[in-house]
């Protein structure tokens, strides 16, 4: 049975991910500002709201969607979660007593950045609509030029929170473009779509399939799950929070606070197993094996499941469901090969032609290949793209003057909260604009202070769990890990304290 369905797995079906564009050419007249900040997610709102509480309030927030909440905005798929404590992913300063659950699902996280946005003035600031299309230093002027689809601006500082889990990666399988029915990306989920009685396959069993497959399970006729490596999935421990729970909080702030101390430092001791002694995880794959056996009878099911890969390697997700899922009579999972797809099909390298109504493609992001750091051109024409793999601690990169980049290379975290990395990145940027700002000279990284640095990173993650032999998104197409920090949050938090401006050449 064919069914219409978008035909393009990456167009914006959900009314919030569709720019609010103004008319092309609206403006010729570049609007000035000393900031400009790009993107409206968790990083690029920490960062107006930290020039803020500092006294700048000359800038401009550039964001291509309609709305606030980047990741939390675009990933609407049924079951989308965060995977870290809901008293350890917010902002420092801006705790939320009331969290529903304590694992925070993305309607509240998406409420959460809108209401922060809104009590810190943030609209007046923002742009929406305009997606930056070319950003490019002017060595004359000392000034980078940016253009989006609705205007352009010139800027001293231009501080790019584009995130890291944003362009949605499909895959290359022959035909896909023939499919006839519903094809979608989990990041642009198209809700017009109804799962009862359909035919569908979720490709790919990342962190964001593992949180589908349950939602939809109950509803569809038929669900086929395409796995190209077997994920470990370990109990969640998810839980509503209670309403004396949250009074406490609201009425003793420090008890939450100690709350976000326990997880941060229980979730710290994790590192310890990833980047340290990878040895120590072994316990966790008992804990995993338990789970995954309790949960699945069939023996060739479970040999399926189990993971030929050291535990950490690739992300570890959580989910109480996930397994019993797979395990329900309406659901086959699938690990061979695709190698086609037909316009009501999947194929797989044994030849075995899977009927389904509907794709969805949990494939995941362009991580270390965004197409927008192609975009950014610093001295010389060096893109961002070209140049990435020199960033100095994930925030700043030779011969890109006055730029900053939140969530840049090896920012990213397996153990723990991203905000933890986010925030330790707005301590270094409002310090080294602080110590920038007086005179008019420009900024740029010491090349051999970067290459030191990332000679250092590249030297101990290959002794990491992540190096330890599998293939991940973390790695990049030459086998480079320029995805994770690798140690611990609170190391990275001390690296970050201060813009050494020794680091720098500065005029
Ligand atoms: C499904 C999912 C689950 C996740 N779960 C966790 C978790 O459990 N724990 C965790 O720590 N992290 C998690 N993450 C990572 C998450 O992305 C970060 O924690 C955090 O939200 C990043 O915020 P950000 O502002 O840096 O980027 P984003 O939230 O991605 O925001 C970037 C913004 O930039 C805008 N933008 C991009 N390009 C342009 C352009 N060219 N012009 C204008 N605007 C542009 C985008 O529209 C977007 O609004 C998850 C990510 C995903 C996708």
């Amino acid at each position: 049975m064919a069914v219409a369905g978008p035909p393009d797995p990456l167009s914006p079906a959900d009314p919030p991910h569709r720019p609010e564009q103004a008319e092309p050419g609206q403006t010729d007249q570049p609007e000035q500002v000393t900031f400009l900040i790009v993107g409206a997610g968790f990083s690029g709102l920490g960062a107006a709201i930290r020039l803020k509480q500092v006294g700048y309030t000359d800038m401009a927030i550039v964001e291509r969607a309609g709305d606030v909440g980047g990741t939390w905005r675009d990933n609407t798929y049924p079951g989308c979660r965060c995977d870290v404590q809901s008293n350890l992913y917010s902002y420092s300063f801006e705790p939320k007593a009331d969290w529903r659950e304590s694992f925070p699902s993305q309607p509240e996280l998406w409420a959460y950045l809108r209401s922060v946005a809104s009590k810190h003035g943030l609209q007046r600031y923002l742009r929406f609509g305009h997606e930056v299309t070319a950003a490019r230093w002017d060595a004359d002027s000392c000034r980078w030029r940016v253009s989006t689809t609705a205007g352009s601006f010139t800027a001293r500082y231009v501080i790019a929170a584009v995130g890291a889990l944003v362009e949605p990666s499909l895959p290359d399988i022959p035909g896909i473009e023939s499919f006839a029915g519903t094809i979608m990306h989990s990041a642009r989920w198209d809700h017009g779509w109804e799962a009862a009685g359909r035919r569908v396959a979720v490709v790919g069993t990342g962190a964001s399939a593992i949180q589908i497959v349950p939602s939809i399970q109950p509803e569809v006729e038929h669900l086929t799950v395409f796995q190209r490596t077997a994920p470990f999935v370990v109990p969640h421990t998810n839980h509503p929070v209670s309403p004396q729970v949250s009074g406490l909080y609201r009425v003793l702030p420090a008890s939450q606070r100690a709350s976000r101390f326990a997880i941060y430092w229980m979730r710290e001791l994790l590192a310890f197993g990833f980047v340290k002694n990878p040895k120590l995880l072994k316990r966790a794959e008992l804990a995993w094996r338990k789970h995954m056996e309790s949960a699945i009878a069939d023996p060739v099911m479970r040999a399926q499941l189990t993971p030929a890969y050291d535990l950490g390697c690739k992300r570890v997700l959580p989910s109480n469901d996930y397994y019993p899922a797979i395990a329900r009579d309406n659901v086959s999972l699938v690990a061979e090969k695709i190698i086609e797809i037909r316009p009501d099909a999947v194929v797989t390298a044994d030849g075995a032609e899977h009927l389904v109504d509907t794709v969805i493609l949990a494939t995941g992001f362009h991580v270390t290949d965004n197409p927008t750091f192609g975009k950014i051109t610093g001295k010389n024409d060096q893109t961002l793209a070209s140049a990435f793999g020199s960033t100095y601690l994930g925030t700043v990169l030779p011969g890109f003057p006055n730029y900053f980049q939140l969530t840049g290379a090896n920012t990213g975290l397996g153990h723990s909260s991203m905000l933890l990395m986010i925030e330790s990145q707005l301590n270094y940027i409002a310090d080294g604009i602080a110590k920038t700002l007086a005179g008019d000279a420009p900024f740029e990284v010491r090349a051999e202070v970067a290459a030191g640095y990332n000679a250092e990173l590249q030297r101990k993650l290959p002794r990491t769990v992540w190096g330890s032999g599998c293939s991940s998104w973390y790695l990049d197409s030459e086998g480079r890990n320029l995805t994770l920090w690798p140690g611990f949050t609170f190391d990275f938090r001390r690296r970050t304290r201060e813009f050494r401006t020794s680091d720098f050449t500065i005029g």
